[in-house]
């Protein structure tokens, strides 16, 4: 088995291309290839020696994980199923907006913190993804865009690592992937618009604070231990108020002056007029500067749970709001096409040839996407 090129970032590939006999600037003349101009076929490399094309094709390969199927919502939405290998399938999103194109990517195969209100929680963890495996679904994704839009220009300027997994419980594969998306020689995109979002891994934050300080999301979904004990399992091992230090903690690293608390609205569960007081004291006393995102639950049968109505959404924002903390309401997006949070390749208890079933269960598809020639090729697993 030959080294995916995609596992590396910058320094990484400098010191595989020393094992070569080859210089860093090459290694950077190659990552431009890769991550720039999407190019796999080492052959294609116009400006590299021939010699070191011909030593490349010996030892390494360019490969992103293969797509089993792709639905593009009546919004614009793009989600992409892909294959992990052993019955393991994993999912990204493109949401365009007017100013922005989000690349919502998966850092786990299942999930092993099992929220209650989360399909992929509800899964189960088969494995972590790797380096190339994570940064394979921007890889993959940013090139097949620009072809299909017709364009050189850059179509995905932000990264939300809020896909299926915990993006803190795959740390050594999470950090080079954020490296690769941050390089200039590379996908180039500011800290500020690559987000790590995270059930509350505490130490972990810490840790991305000194290696690679991103914009953080944590999702909280709950006021108190008690209930949060109950709503995020992990609550149990760090508790509220660990978490609120961790987030100040990671305040002093962080691209951006707040962090973004995430807060799920499940009816007669978390959104009363009492937890939304009592979040107004929890951020307060500990002093963390930060906005809220309340994301509208997507339903799925196995959690027993039940969207809030709209009008208790927008009295817990406002109580939010006219404490002073900035709350927005998560528009849901590709709700026809299941792409929506939590829901990615859901559904599915057996983990045994997982994506071939979930390709299978989301055959109602809007409005196919025509992979245009060419792409299609540089999709599969070498
Ligand atoms: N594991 C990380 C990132 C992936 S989940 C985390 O938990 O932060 C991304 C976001 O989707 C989280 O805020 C998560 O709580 C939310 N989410 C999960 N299931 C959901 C559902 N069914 N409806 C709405 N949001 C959900
Ligand atoms: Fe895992 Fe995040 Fe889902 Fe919780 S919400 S089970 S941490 S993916």
């Amino acid at each position: 088995m030959t080294a995916n090129l995609l596992d590396y970032d910058l320094d990484g590939l400098a010191a595989f291309c020393e094992t070569l006999g080859e210089k860093r600037f090459r290694a950077t003349q190659l990552f431009r290839w890769i991550h720039q101009r999407g190019v796999r076929d080492f052959d294609d490399m116009s400006d590299l020696a021939k010699s070191l094309r011909e030593k490349l094709k010996g030892v390494a390969h360019v490969a992103a994980p293969a797509v089993l199927s792709q639905h593009e919502s009546a919004d614009g939405t793009i989600k992409w199923l892909f294959d992990v290998g052993g019955g393991d399938a994993i999912e990204a999103v493109f949401i365009p907006e007017d100013d922005r194109g989000t690349l919502c990517v998966s850092s786990q195969a299942g999930c092993a913190v099992g929220c209650r209100f989360c399909s992929t929680g509800h899964q189960g963890f088969s494995r972590n993804l790797s380096t190339g495996e994570i940064v394979g679904q921007l890889w993959f994704a940013e090139h097949f865009l620009r072809r299909h839009l017709k364009t050189d220009e850059r179509v995905i300027s932000n990264v939300v690592m809020m896909g299926m997994g915990e993006p803190l419980q795959n740390y050594s594969a999470l950090v080079p992937a954020l490296k690769t998306m941050l390089d200039d020689h590379g996908y180039g995109l500011s800290r500020r618009r690559v987000t790590v979002s995270t059930s509350g891994m505490v130490n972990f934050m810490d840790r991305l604070g000194e290696d690679c300080p991103v914009a953080l999301a944590v999702s909280l979904h709950a006021p108190n231990d008690p209930l949060r004990d109950d709503l995020v399992p992990l609550n149990r091992k760090h508790p509220l108020a660990e978490l609120m230090a961790a987030c100040k903690r990671y305040l002093q690293h962080a691209p951006r002056d707040f962090v973004t608390f995430e807060y799920c609205m499940l009816d007669g569960v978390n959104d009363g007029a009492e937890h939304a007081r009592q979040l107004v004291e929890l951020v307060r006393s500990h002093d963390v500067s930060c906005k809220f995102n309340l994301i509208p639950f997507n339903p799925f049968p196995q959690s027993g749970l039940v969207r809030s109505p709209q009008q208790r959404v927008a009295a817990f924002a406002k109580t939010l709001n006219d404490a002073g903390i900035v709350t927005t309401v998560r528009k849901t997006r590709g709700d026809d096409i299941d792409a929506a949070c939590g829901q990615l390749a859901g559904e599915v208890q057996d983990r045994t040839k997982v994506g071939a079933r979930i390709a299978r269960q989301r055959t109602v598809v809007t409005k196919p996407v025509k992979f245009l020639p060419g792409v299609q090729e540089t999709t599969g697993s070498s």
